[in-house]
């Protein structure tokens, strides 16, 4: 079986720095894939680079079989690549609602949007109940669902998020990972960024843990959570 994504000895480098040092890794239809690392890694770049943000300067990426040499960010979306970035950056004066149908800008289908939409709300009922509320009013668990349902919106192959529990309370941390679990098990395959190793690993079934622009060990999500190295450095054990 072809990957739905497949990541070939990709470097990506601002300037002189070399962010990303040549990685390889793929993801299969319907599973969750997951970069852990300590800052700095290049799991952002990475993210940044799949979805059309930066140019890879060396490599190769197969998106559903089709290469995206350093096309744009909106033919990526529009091949059905969603990205939930870090930071979140969504149009804070805007509605929860406008934000949302922003994310489905390439769609033709009224009807579905408004069917995703209301999808969005049965996922994040508080998302609901605030429709009409400005998205920069938003607490940061908010806006981090908003976030979600916004890269959902373009009804997407492949869902990017990058730390979506950054700066959560342990609560709103918990519930987010709750709905990437829902999001797994109706079949969405997902990229997932996380500081939050223990957590990240837990609901992947692959991960990759990267150092310094490099991929220095992958594995089975649960092959990782029991490796020693990965949990003396990323779970904080002794
Ligand atoms: P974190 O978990 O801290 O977000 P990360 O693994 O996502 O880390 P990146 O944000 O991809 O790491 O950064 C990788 C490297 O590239 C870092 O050394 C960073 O300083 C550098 N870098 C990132 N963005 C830029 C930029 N716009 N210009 C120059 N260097 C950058």
């Amino acid at each position: 079986m072809t990957a739905l994504l497949q990541v070939e000895d990709l470097k990506v480098a601002y300037g002189k720095i070399e962010a990303v040092k040549g990685i390889s890794f793929t993801v299969q239809q319907g599973e969750v894939v997951t970069l852990i690392g300590t800052n700095g890694a290049g799991k952002t770049t990475t993210l940044r680079t799949l979805s059309g943000l930066l140019k890879p300067a060396g490599g190769k990426i197969f998106f559903d079989g089709t290469p995206l040499n350093g096309i744009g960010a909106h033919k990526v979306v529009a091949m059905g690549l969603a990205h939930s970035p870090e930071g979140r950056r969504l149009f804070p004066r805007l509605t929860i609602t406008e934000n949302l149908q922003l994310g489905a800008f390439l769609r033709k289908d009224p009807d579905g949007v408004q069917q995703d939409i209301n999808m969005c709300y049965d996922l994040f009922p508080i998302l609901g109940e605030r429709r009409k509320q400005a998205a920069g009013t938003l607490s940061g668990g908010e806006q981090q669902m908003l976030a979600m349902g916004r890269a959902l919106m373009s009804r997407p192959k492949l869902l990017m998020l990058d730390e979506p529990s950054m700066g959560l309370s342990p609560i709103m941390m918990q519930k987010i990972m709750e709905t990437i679990r829902e999001l797994k098990a109706q079949g969405t395959t997902i990229l997932l960024v996380e500081q939050n190793a223990q957590a990240a690993l837990s609901i992947a079934n692959h991960g990759h843990v990267m150092e310094v622009g490099k991929i220095v060990l992958s594995g089975t999500g649960e092959e990782l959570l029991h490796d020693e190295s990965v949990r003396k450095a990323y779970l904080g054990e002794d």
